[in-house]
């Protein structure tokens, strides 16, 4: 077992205030990844899986100088788009995704997207977390999307002490004020991609760090990578 997975003692509400007011204090919820309207946003989380959201815009930015509806998607067909996306991991996939989403779209639910999870689940390529992202971003709701950046951060933290996302993303609803709901995942996301990040976690400068059941991890891995290279 990972000295992350052992059991840790987690934040009270008092703590969990503080570290989400911190937070919304030291950063800007603005979503990095480029979309205007909600069918744009959809295919963009879509390309996003293992892409970084740079890679994407990049994408985007040409794509949709010709694919702004369903029905475009539909007559550019996978083989085409799939050359348009081909900078991006499994593109061939993602390409699949987005045609079978848009004639689903198209079929069921008259080229809108729909604002409700069930729904969007049943869309090719849309799992949990691309749904929340849907809702919390195209739909204003305050949902908790989970990705990895999500999951590190409020596990380290001491917010949770889940394995899974989906359990992540529960005990992160019942335990995030209201006011700090709708912005929640931007701040756990943008604290875990620039500062708390996977490897060499720089809690020196973490705005947080007073709070954080994991403060000093850097040097612990630190120490690790040292002894290791003895
Ligand atoms: S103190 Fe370190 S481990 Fe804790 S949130 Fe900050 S960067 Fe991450």
């Amino acid at each position: 077992m990972s000295r992350e997975s052992k059991k840790q003692p987690l934040l009270t509400a008092k703590q969990t205030a503080e570290l989400f007011d911190i937070l919304a204090e030291s950063i800007s919820p603005t979503p990095e990844l480029n979309h205007g309207s909600k069918l744009d946003l959809i295919v963009a989380v879509v390309l996003s899986a293992q892409s970084t959201d740079k890679q994407v815009n990049k994408v985007t930015e040409e794509l949709w100088k010709t694919c702004k509806t369903c029905q475009d998607y539909i007559d550019l067909g996978e083989e085409a788009l799939a050359e348009k996306i081909k900078t991006l991991g499994l593109y061939r996939n993602k390409a699949k995704s987005i045609v079978g989403l848009c004639k689903i779209l198209l079929e069921n639910h008259h080229g809108d997207v729909p604002g409700a999870m069930e729904e969007l689940i049943k869309l090719p390529g849309v799992g949990r977390k691309t749904a929340n992202v849907v809702l919390n971003v195209g739909f204003g709701m305050p949902t908790v999307p989970v990705d990895t950046h999500v999951f590190r951060v409020a596990n380290r933290t001491g917010l949770v002490n889940e394995k899974k996302p989906e359990k992540t993303e529960l005990q992160l609803l019942k335990k995030i004020p209201k006011k700090h709901l709708q912005h929640a995942h931007h701040y756990l996301l943008l604290h875990g991609r620039y500062t708390c990040k996977a490897i060499k976690p720089s809690c020196q400068r973490c705005q947080i760090a007073q709070l954080c059941k994991k403060s000093g991890l850097n040097k612990q891995t630190q120490t690790r990578e040292s002894q290791g290279s003895r």
